[in-house]
């Protein structure tokens, strides 16, 4: 989401004559577009605002920026923390970059971080400076109307509304144009897009079909709102990818209900139940948190048996990070150690792993189809892609080209990736 409101950002800025460069020894203005998810991520950003303090004693007229989440979040503090930042600029207000860099340049701060209920930068193409020309993100939402107790997004990133169907449609209309072979849809909880007459299973139809050879992928849903009709419009459009991000957070359905998912552990195996019905084969991936507030023992063995109850294909697993002014923070008390944290962390993925590379062994011998997308970073004679399933394979490079789609046939695997040799 935030490489994609990047494109966003570098749009406002190339429509008022901003080149994008690749250096910041070469910049005049520095933008770091952050994220508050999870304290270490805030921790990174202040390494590189003390980066950026020494390229601004070599450059005195270098800006810099901090844009996004942590701006939201932080506000005017940023400032009287660090000296080095010129510019604090929230989510919704990207459009104000222009007159805010002007501000700078005329000796003031710039500081803009109010949130809207209508953004959604609809018609602002963004400007992929950093794409492969294959595959791109399309915003369809912005914000959150869910109060999961952990999580800082409904407030750094305001109230959930939808971006107009036409919008998204001319856009990847214009990315088909370009060449690219995938859009992945965007949104916290893709299930809840709306817009008269256009529900989130009517604009993934849609946007299906505008071409058969634009794969088209989407994330987040949540398990809450995952609907049978999104699974049988994925089953009747061969472009629409066959992998599903289905975030449970916990397996615990005690722990859930002071997350406030609003699901149960048994709902939420329901959910994978549709899924395994409608879509035989499709790959299922999470999101979990070790360590939430009050999780016990018995907690945590319910997440690993939720874990190979369903089998995931992949899952991004974290610490929970206790965020300033969230629901937990403000009511629950982080009582798991820090240690216990660590431990039951590694539990997870210790285990997701041994998942990972079971759920690869089906398609070992088998012949694939795969996306190409790039250069695999180990070889220059190796391509990468992913199949629909959303598998990584590496493969030789043969005749094919990047943005090709190749059939291959993996001969092995590590348990994050695909290997085929001929
Ligand atoms: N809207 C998406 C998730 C967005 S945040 C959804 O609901 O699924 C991405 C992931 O970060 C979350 O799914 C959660 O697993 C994790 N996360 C959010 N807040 C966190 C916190 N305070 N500590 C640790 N992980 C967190
Ligand atoms: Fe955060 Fe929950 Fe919204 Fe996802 S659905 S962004 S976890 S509040």
């Amino acid at each position: 989401m935030n490489v994609n409101d990047s494109e966003v950002v570098a749009s406002v800025l190339v429509n008022r004559g901003y080149t994008v460069c690749s250096e910041p020894q070469t910049a005049d203005l520095i933008l770091v577009n952050t994220c508050s998810i999870r304290e270490n991520a805030e921790q990174r950003i202040w390494g590189r605002l003390a980066e950026f303090r020494s390229l601004k004693r070599k450059n005195p007229a270098l800006m810099v920026g901090v844009i996004g989440c942590m701006a939201e979040r932080l506000k005017e503090k940023l400032i009287e923390q660090e000296q080095v930042v010129d510019l604090v600029v929230g989510p919704d207000a990207y459009r104000e970059l222009p007159n805010l860099v002007q501000m700078v340049k005329s000796g003031q701060k710039g500081v803009n971080v109010e949130l809207s209920r209508e953004e959604t930068y609809a018609e602002i193409e963004p400007v992929r400076y950093d794409s492969n020309g294959v595959s791109a993100f399309v915003s369809i939402m912005r914000g959150c109307n869910n109060m999961c107790a952990y999580c800082v997004v409904p407030y750094t990133r305001g109230a959930e509304r939808s971006r107009s169907s036409e919008s998204i449609l001319n856009e990847v209309r214009e990315l088909i144009k370009a060449g690219y072979k995938e859009v992945t849809l965007l949104g916290q909880n893709v299930d809840s897009y709306s817009e008269p007459g256009c529900s989130f299973a009517q604009l993934l139809e849609k946007v299906a079909l505008l071409s058969p050879d634009m794969r088209v992928r989407f994330s987040t849903s949540h398990p809450k709102d995952m609907s049978d009709k999104v699974l049988h419009v994925m089953a009747k459009y061969r472009n629409i990818c066959k992998s599903i991000h289905l975030p449970a957070q916990s397996g615990s359905t005690r722990i859930l209900e002071l997350m406030n998912r609003t699901y149960t552990r048994e709902e939420y195996l329901e959910r994978i139940k549709a899924i395994r019905a409608v879509l035989p084969g499709c790959s299922i991936s999470t999101d979990l948190i070790a360590g939430f507030c009050t999780e016990t023992e018995e907690d945590h063995q319910q997440t690993l048996s939720l874990m190979r109850e369903v089998g995931y294909d992949f899952a991004f697993m974290f610490i929970y990070s206790e965020r300033p002014n969230t629901k937990a923070a403000r009511r629950y008390k982080d009582d798991v150690s820090e240690e216990v944290k660590a431990r039951r962390l590694n539990e997870i993925i210790v285990l997701q792993n041994e998942l990972s590379l079971k759920g690869k062994q089906p398609y070992i011998g088998k012949t694939v189809e795969v996306l190409a997308e790039g250069y695999s970073k180990k070889s220059g004679e190796k391509l990468y892609g992913r199949t629909t399933q959303n598998q990584v394979v590496v493969f030789p490079k043969g005749d094919n080209h990047i943005g090709d789609y190749v059939m291959v046939a993996p001969a092995r695997c590590t348990s994050a990736t695909l290997i085929a040799e001929s």
